[in-house]
């Protein structure tokens, strides 16, 4: 489903990724950990085309993300994209968020574009709230919301980057909860994460990443019981 080859990216005269290389099959769930700084996010930005990079290639079902051809709008709208902030609009209620990229890119009418929102809502748990504004909801409601709204494109893959890491404590697992469901039905999940309780439970892979290499990518079981280089071993002593 999405395969990364030799992936290099620069900021300026920044390496930011060295030689990335990895894939992810079809209903696979792959955790990416690592210290900050170290590529997490610039590598799953550059899976969604949200960031360019210079040398390499990104397939995403079947689609060169790096080809100059490939139609970058399409391929965005199908890769659901759920970051650490929600960035919901606020002027707009719960179901019109969910709604308005599924009238404007994908062409649904108003009324099929609620209704699918308003499954959704109920999917995350939220169809009460489908009228309020975002504002009026906890940070975690508003995660969930963002979740449902990258569901409501259809996605093939679905990519979150620390979607749990702006939230208070007790907001986390009602979101890692959807996230497991999620992962239990099948979808296909890129997940930079620091929650290696959802990690152990919910990933097939670990990868870690560090000064912009991949440096470990194997089972979880691997990752967890024998990391092989010191700086994994290091940074799993400090975070668990
Ligand atoms: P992580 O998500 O693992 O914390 P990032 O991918 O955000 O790491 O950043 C990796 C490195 O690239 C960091 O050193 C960061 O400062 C740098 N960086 C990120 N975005 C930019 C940018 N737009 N311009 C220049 N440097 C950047
Ligand atoms: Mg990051």
């Amino acid at each position: 489903m999405i395969s990364i080859n030799n992936v290099n990216k620069w900021y300026g005269d920044f390496q930011v990724l060295t030689d990335c290389s990895t894939s992810v099959s079809k209903g696979e769930v792959v955790v990416v950990c690592g210290p900050s700084g170290s590529g997490k996010s610039t590598l799953i930005k550059c899976v969604n085309a949200l960031e360019p990079f210079q040398k390499g290639d990104i397939i995403v079902d079947g689609i060169s993300v790096g080809d100059p051809k490939t139609n970058l709008p399409k391929l965005r709208s199908r890769v659901g994209m759920v970051f650490q902030h929600f960035e919901l609009f606020p002027h707009l209620t719960i179901v019109e968020n969910l709604a308005i990229a599924q009238t404007k890119v994908l062409g649904r009418s108003k009324e099929e574009a609620e209704a699918k929102g308003i499954k959704l809502l109920e999917r995350v748990g939220l169809k009460a709230h489908a009228h309020k504004h975002p504002g009026q909801l906890s940070g975690g409601q508003q995660q969930r919301v963002a979740i449902a709204r990258a569901l409501a494109m259809d996605p093939i893959c679905m990519l979150f980057d620390e979607p749990t890491s702006a939230l208070d404590p007790e907001m986390i697992n009602e979101v890692l909860d959807v996230m497991t469901e999620l992962a239990k039905e099948g979808m296909t999940m890129m997940c930079v994460t620091h929650e290696m309780g959802f990690a152990r439970r919910v990933a097939d892979r670990v990868i870690f990443m560090d000064r912009g290499h991949i440096v470990e990518d194997c089972s979880k079981d691997d990752f967890f019981g024998t990391p092989r280089s010191e700086r994994a071993q290091q940074f799993l002593s400090k975070i668990l």
